[in-house]
């Protein structure tokens, strides 16, 4: 039996259930990822780590358990990684993107909700993942509906905290973000039994801005024509952020920018110069969850950025690293994550205006807008966006979909007409 094999085990997965996923897994990637021209070496760092996402990165968090530190999963873009890193203890992203496991899950929630809290719910009653079976506190949030009546469910299965987000930008709302932070700080000192110190907080946020800085330099370089990199891959580099190493990460994504200077400088792409260049804004997408980018980029187009929380919503605002007491740090992170403009928010006239400034500064033709099925936050602000965008004479598509495969044609002949009318 394999060294993984034995870990899976002691995790108590479904072994057999879970030899099936990675199956799956591998030749969903193989057809999506390793079919593509002109790829950027700096990507096969990131196969690596796909190839590796139950194996090696896993054996990475046992070791770190058994070296007394504790890890924390999160479900959303609202839980501050610096209190977790400044407590030692190591924070990763629970993807939520297939659906298997999702008939499952309609035993603790509704039929009619949305494929990414399904398949969180699935994967645990399926006892599919390693990451949620490695994590020692759960993180979920009072964000949407959904989310928040499935955590009440999900708390008899995962050792879950909650954090309150809330739903406007008031200042009686911005006091209460503040508290839920200290809130959060006191449970990971509680947990990790290791006292936050400015020094560590400050250190983590350095972290955690370095990551984000090298995104944004990644992103930034998607304003080129010929765009020097898919979509695909982009979301990849993003949906791999949220559970490798901070620091190893930024350092490669930072060697893969300089490849792609070098592209640039070059004038060379992934598709030639005046290939339909186009924005997908809305719900994030989660490891596995290529399907929309696959069809986009196998319709004629080139994605050139991603208005999500696997994506820009998550890095575009840094933290003010200056204060040097801890009041001080605490308000730089309640500030910085206030200026999350998830669609849980009302009203959210700041994502609007954010959506058409990036569509502006990638040069797009369009946008397309995807929210999952029976989301309502996101397919309510479709509706909003498609005029705000309306207004600046850029055009929108909005697709509402799920994780299966029955829609593709559907959605390939809906994308298939939008390229050809913006191009
Ligand atoms: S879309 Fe909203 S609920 Fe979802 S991860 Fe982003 S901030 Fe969290
Ligand atoms: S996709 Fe929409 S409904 Fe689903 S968890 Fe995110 S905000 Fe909630």
């Amino acid at each position: 039996m394999s060294d993984h094999k034995r870990m899976w085990e002691k995790l108590n997965l479904d072994i057999e259930a879970h030899d099936g996923l990675l199956e799956v897994l591998g030749k969903f990637y193989g057809d999506i990822y390793m079919s593509q021209d002109n790829r950027l070496k700096g990507m096969e760092y990131m196969d690596f780590v796909l190839s590796e996402v139950h194996g090696l990165r896993i054996k990475e968090l046992q070791d770190a358990k058994a070296a007394g530190r504790k890890v924390v999963g999160t479900f959303c873009v609202f839980v501050p990684e610096e209190l977790t890193l400044a407590a030692g203890a190591v924070q990763v992203g629970l993807c939520a993107g297939a659906e298997v496991g999702s008939a499952r899950a309609e035993d603790l929630v509704p039929r009619g909700t949305c494929a990414l809290i399904k398949s969180f719910i699935g994967f645990k009653l399926s006892r599919l993942c390693p990451y949620i079976e490695s994590c020692d506190m759960i993180v979920g949030e009072t964000t949407c509906d959904g989310k928040k009546k499935a955590y009440e469910a999900f708390a008899a299965h995962a050792p879950l905290y909650v954090m309150e987000v809330p739903q406007t930008k008031s200042a009686a709302a911005r006091a209460l973000w503040r508290a839920e932070i200290v809130r959060f700080k006191e449970r990971l000192e509680e947990l990790t039994g290791k006292a936050i110190t400015v020094d560590a907080l400050k250190a983590a946020m350095k972290t955690v801005n370095a990551r984000r800085r090298v995104l944004q330099r990644l992103n930034a370089l998607r304003a080129a024509d010929p765009a020097p990199i898919s979509g695909r891959d982009a979301l990849l580099i993003n949906q791999i952020s949220f559970y490798d190493d901070p620091e190893r990460f930024t350092a490669k994504i930072g060697e893969l920018c300089d490849e792609l200077e070098a592209r640039v400088a070059r004038g060379q792409g992934v598709a030639p110069a005046g290939t339909p260049r186009l924005l997908l804004s809305g719900c994030p997408m989660a490891v596995p969850n290529w399907k929309l980018p696959y069809v986009v980029e196998s319709s004629g187009a080139v994605i050139v950025g991603e208005e999500s929380c696997i994506g820009t919503r998550n890095t575009r605002d840094l933290v003010d690293e200056t204060p040097e007491t801890m009041d001080g740090l605490l308000d730089a992170l309640a500030e910085r994550y206030m200026k999350i403009d998830c669609a849980c928010f009302t009203p959210n006239d700041e994502r609007m205006d954010n959506v058409a400034a990036l569509a502006a500064s990638q040069k797009a033709d369009g946008v397309i807008h995807y929210a999952l099925m029976f989301c309502q936050p996101y397919a309510h602000e479709a509706m909003k966006l498609g005029h705000t965008l309306a207004d600046k004479g850029v055009p929108m598509l909005a697709l509402e979909t799920d994780y299966s495969m029955e829609d593709v044609e559907q959605l390939k002949t809906r994308v298939e007409a939008f390229v050809e009318m913006v191009s």
